[in-house]
């Protein structure tokens, strides 16, 4: 009896030996070709096209930008407005000027009582304080009393005795978080929490957060110099974020550099943001927490990895840190670090200049 191995090797062997005329095979490729074709033509003319829809709106004292990538306007609507609607509530939430917001209570508790706070506002001030740590005291979320000495409408400076004065309030060790309890307490009067540095920033992490919610699986959400990106574009290349020069004359013609982005937000410091120039001096606005004057050392930095909120505030305390202390502080966390120095010339992380496109200069 013919055992079951030698059926199939039966089998096998007649398949090998059955061999059909080569015209057939032609004939046959050819078909299956052209029925390959028509289902995919057949394909994409059933799905919609994937287009971008954009919608820009003043929040957080600025512009915000949220575009997304979709095949529905209706879809699209629906996310941005949500993703607009959750900066919305951030901001009522987070300003340093609004009387009412968790911030402002905090602030005027400071010295007096703890304040029950928002897992919002305790996620971004334990932010805030990793950054401090992180950076020596360089980001200082409590430089509020410093900050508030000067005033770049009226273009006016603070004495420096003032100045001196308000530093002692200066200390993110001061600023007490209480996570069971959901608290947080300022321990000196006077004490004021500035959210300038990181607010804005995390306005976009959590606004991708709702656009993703809302089931959109890429876009781009730019809070002023806050940005972050998810995804690809329709056609399938990511995000290209232009990094501005900070001594470019023309605003038309202002970019120096661009970095293609996704799954990672960029943001970018520098020191012509808000800034007056006295005596041939410029002051500007990020300022160093232990002289409480405009951190001298550079003109930008920008900053890139996941968290837009990480992105900003490191912005902010490499800034004050300069560009030798600021690159040693970006290898240890693994960020990516662009920074131009107050002579103009260019520090970057290493492995970031092979992902940066520099402008030709002519
Ligand atoms: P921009 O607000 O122009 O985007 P930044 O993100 O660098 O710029 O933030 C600057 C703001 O951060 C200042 O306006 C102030 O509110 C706050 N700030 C200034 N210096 C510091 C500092 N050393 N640490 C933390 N926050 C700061
Ligand atoms: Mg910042």
């Amino acid at each position: 009896m013919k055992s079951h191995k030698h059926d199939i090797q039966d089998t096998v062997d007649r398949m090998r030996h059955e061999t059909k005329p080569r015209a057939v095979y032609i004939l046959l490729s050819a078909v299956f070709f052209f029925t390959v074709c028509c289902l995919l033509s057949a394909l994409s003319s059933c799905s919609p096209k994937e287009r971008m829809f954009k919608k820009s709106r003043a929040l957080m004292d600025t512009f915000v930008t949220i575009t997304v990538v979709s095949d529905s306007e209706n879809d699209s609507e629906k996310a941005i407005d949500s993703a607009f609607m959750e900066i919305e509530k951030l901001e009522k939430m987070s300003s340093f000027f609004l009387p009412d917001s968790e911030i402002s209570r905090i602030n005027k508790s400071a010295g007096i009582s703890e304040v029950k706070v928002s897992p919002e506002i305790l996620e971004l001030l334990t932010r805030a304080r990793c950054v401090s740590e992180c950076t020596g005291g360089a980001f200082d979320i409590t430089i509020g009393p410093v900050e508030k000495l000067y005033d770049f409408y009226k273009k006016t400076k603070p004495e420096w005795r003032a100045t001196r004065q308000c530093l002692r309030l200066v200390d993110y060790k001061n600023l007490i978080i209480d996570r069971n309890k959901s608290t947080v307490f300022l321990r000196k009067r006077g004490m004021l929490i500035d959210p300038g540095g990181i607010a804005k920033g995390y306005a976009a992490d959590k606004a991708v957060e709702t656009l993703k919610k809302n089931g959109i699986t890429s876009g781009l959400v730019a809070v002023a110099g806050d940005i972050k990106a998810f995804g690809l574009k329709p056609d399938r290349t990511r995000w290209k974020i232009g990094i501005r020069d900070p001594r470019a004359e023309d605003e038309g013609n202002n970019i120096m550099a661009t970095i293609e982005l996704s799954g990672k937000a960029i943001s970018t410091s520098g020191d012509y943001e808000r800034f007056f120039i006295l005596d041939g001096k410029r002051y500007h606005h990020i300022l160093s927490p232990k002289t409480g004057l405009p951190a001298p050392q550079c003109q930008s930095v920008s900053i890139i990895t996941r968290d837009a909120s990480f992105t900003d505030a490191f912005a902010t305390g490499v800034f004050v840190l300069g560009p030798a202390e600021g690159i040693k502080v970006l290898e240890k966390t693994g960020f990516e670090g662009i920074i131009v120095d107050s002579r103009g010339k260019i520090h970057m992380t290493p492995g970031t200049s092979e992902k940066v496109e520099f402008k030709k200069t002519s």
